[in-house]
């Protein structure tokens, strides 16, 4: 789960991370009436989940109560990338001498963490990583070894933080990096990390990723996880419990196993074809689970045709048949169906789908000849 600028810097106050105090405001009004409370100048910020706000104008510096409302009209309702600002965060402003970037996540190919700090922040790191990479420092971090204030202010020396700024930059990483461990996020990014001229470091920005499979043990994380923003496919897909991810396509895919759903797509895009998501419905595949894959899939206009593919392994085949039967029978489906069955008795699974099938559902023996139909049906050109 991605957090709101203003929740992530919730997050790193519990973890003594120095933020500007401030309060969310979702009327013009309410902005004005928070900016009168904190005392001018004030930075009124677009809250929307896209990087890139200030240069889209959903951030700016307000000295008085006539520019805060000002600034509050034009940011409320802002279109920034697609994202309608419906909520701005306010909070003192600061007086910024520097601006750098500090950051853990996870690096899958190294298998650790990895703590990024340049000095070149407040831009798109993305950028500075393109032009310039010798500008970020990079440090794995093995989480046996942990991260404490030695490696600390070693990184920051070698990105060069100025002389000033070490000493608190070195102490904002160390309880950054536990704000990433003990919060159990998988990305934790302030861009940026000012210095101020009296010699203060602080965070400006936050930018944090929760890991969703350590939910159980937040349940304080539950109030956010209301407010996220999501895509109403995902939105309806996290309510039925379903693995989904939209994708741009015209093909529904559906399989049993991430492993599974993830050939699956491959192989349509192998065809010629374009997936409209990824879906896995799990191990089983339940007329439940099935009646709901296809709801979600079926709330998809993109989608002109749905490949189910399921490998019966524990799940006989004729179980799976009679789930998606029973499914079919219960939601109704705007586009037409190509089943792939195939693992344990997929004969009789196969023949319960012949006996219960209409000409909108197709079973096919194979995956490739599965993918081949579906994008034809779709109306895509098979390779
Ligand atoms: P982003 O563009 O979405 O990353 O939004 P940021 O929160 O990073 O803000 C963008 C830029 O606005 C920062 O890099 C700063 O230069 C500027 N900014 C944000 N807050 C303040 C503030 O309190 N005082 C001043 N002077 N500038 C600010
Ligand atoms: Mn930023």
């Amino acid at each position: 789960m991605d957090l709101y600028e203003y929740q992530g810097k919730q997050y790193f106050a519990r973890f003594d991370i120095p933020v500007s105090p401030g309060a969310t405001a979702d009327t013009v009004e309410e902005a004005v009436a928070v900016a009168e409370r904190i005392g001018y100048p004030v930075v009124v910020k677009a809250q929307v989940q896209v990087g890139g706000r200030g240069k889209a104008g959903g951030v700016k510096l307000a000295s008085d109560r006539d520019e805060a409302e000002a600034h509050a009209r034009s940011i409320l309702g802002l279109d920034i990338k697609g994202h309608v600002v419906r909520r701005v965060w306010i909070e003192r402003a600061s007086d910024i001498a520097r601006e750098y970037y500090a950051s853990f996540t996870l690096d899958r190919s190294a298998k650790d963490h990895l703590c990024m700090v340049s000095a070149r922040g407040g831009v798109d790191i993305e950028q500075v990583a393109a032009e310039e990479p010798g500008a970020i420092a990079r440090r794995h971090v093995d989480p046996l070894d942990g991260f404490g204030i030695e490696e600390a202010r070693a990184v920051v020396a070698e990105a060069g933080l100025d002389e000033e700024a070490r000493d608190g930059a070195a102490e904002v990483l160390v309880k950054l990096y536990r704000c990433y461990v003990e919060g159990d996020a998988d990305l934790v990014e302030i861009n940026p990390l000012v210095l101020t001229p009296d010699g203060r470091v602080h965070a400006l920005d936050a930018k944090v990723t929760l890991d969703d499979s350590a939910a159980f043990r937040h349940p304080e994380w539950a109030e956010w996880a209301n407010l996220e923003e999501l895509d109403p496919r995902d939105r309806l897909a996290r309510e039925k419990g379903l693995q989904y991810v939209g994708l741009d396509g015209y093909v529904g895919i559906i399989a049993n196993g991430a492993g599974l759903a993830m050939s699956t797509c491959d192989v349509v895009e192998q065809v010629g074809g374009k997936p409209a998501n990824f879906l896995d419905v799990g191990g089983g595949a339940s007329a439940d689970v099935m009646a709901s894959a296809l709801e979600v899939i079926n709330t998809d206009e993109k989608v002109k045709a749905i490949f189910v593919n399921i490998f019966g392994g524990i799940t006989r085949g004729e179980e799976v048949a009679n789930g998606i039967v029973q499914a079919l029978g219960r939601v109704d489906i705007a586009a037409p169906i190509v089943i792939r069955l195939d693992g344990t008795n997929a004969e009789q699974g196969r023949a319960i789908l012949e006996e219960h099938g209409s000409d909108r559902v197709l079973s096919l023996p194979t995956m490739l000849e599965a993918a081949r139909r579906a994008t034809e049906l779709a109306g895509g050109v098979v390779r």
